[in-house]
């Protein structure tokens, strides 16, 4: 199995090849025709099996080939929660690398800094925005942050945010989102209070453990 048999667009490919990736990891071969196919995921899987990748190129080929399509003014249509920092720059990178030949625009926001840089980012307008919980449920209730355009939601690492006491943030920011889009859930476990988390969240989800 290679990246192209899973019809992955030309300039990710290329992004792909310069990361030096050959082959698509488990989860990756999995999960990218379910999001492709514009279905909704239950994913399990642990940091490392290259999960950040599964979920980041097709909403990457997505988010392009409907822009070439519509060309509409730019709204966030993509929105990664994670619920650390570290992820969250992790997770902003992952985007820069697979995106470099798309032109797309990505941010990434976390709590203990300065609010006004990334509100000047805002601004100028963005196409995927990762976030902790937190400081996004701050700036959408300063309304510096819509979500009506969104279109693809992921819920990433869980498990973590539930054990770190975010799960109430995660579900009044799910309150803000459009109940018509893609949403993609991912924990390491699945106890059943993130069973029922997921249930809130995902529509008719296929699932995928690694
Ligand atoms: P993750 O599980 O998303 O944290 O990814 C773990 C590591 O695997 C990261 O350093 C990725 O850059 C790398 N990686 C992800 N997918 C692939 C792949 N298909 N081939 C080689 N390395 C990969």
């Amino acid at each position: 199995m290679t990246f192209e048999d899973l019809n992955i667009i030309e300039p990710i490919l290329k992004a792909l090849k310069t990361e030096g990736y050959i082959q698509p990891t488990p989860i990756q071969e999995r999960a990218i025709p379910i999001v492709l196919e514009r279905k909704d995921l239950l994913g399990c899987a642990q940091t490392g099996t290259g999960k950040t990748a599964a979920f980041a190129i097709p909403i990457l080929q997505i988010l392009a080939k409907e822009r070439d399509a519509e060309r509409g003014p730019r709204a966030i249509k993509a929105l990664i929660l994670t619920p650390t920092r570290e992820l969250a720059i992790q997770i902003e990178e992952s985007f820069t690398a697979y995106g470099k030949h798309l032109g797309l625009k990505h941010l990434v926001i976390f709590g203990g800094v300065g609010q006004t840089p990334q509100v000047d980012k805002l601004r100028a307008g963005v196409d995927i925005l990762v976030a902790t919980p937190g400081r996004l449920l701050d700036l959408i209730n300063q309304k510096y942050i819509n979500l009506h355009h969104l279109k693809l939601f992921v819920l990433d690492e869980a498990d973590r945010m539930l054990d770190m006491g975010f799960v109430h943030d995660v579900k009044k920011i799910i309150t803000k989102l459009p109940t018509k889009r893609q949403s993609l859930f991912f924990s390491a476990t699945m106890p059943l209070e993130i069973q029922r988390l997921a249930d809130t969240i995902l529509d008719n989800p296929r699932q995928v453990e690694v």
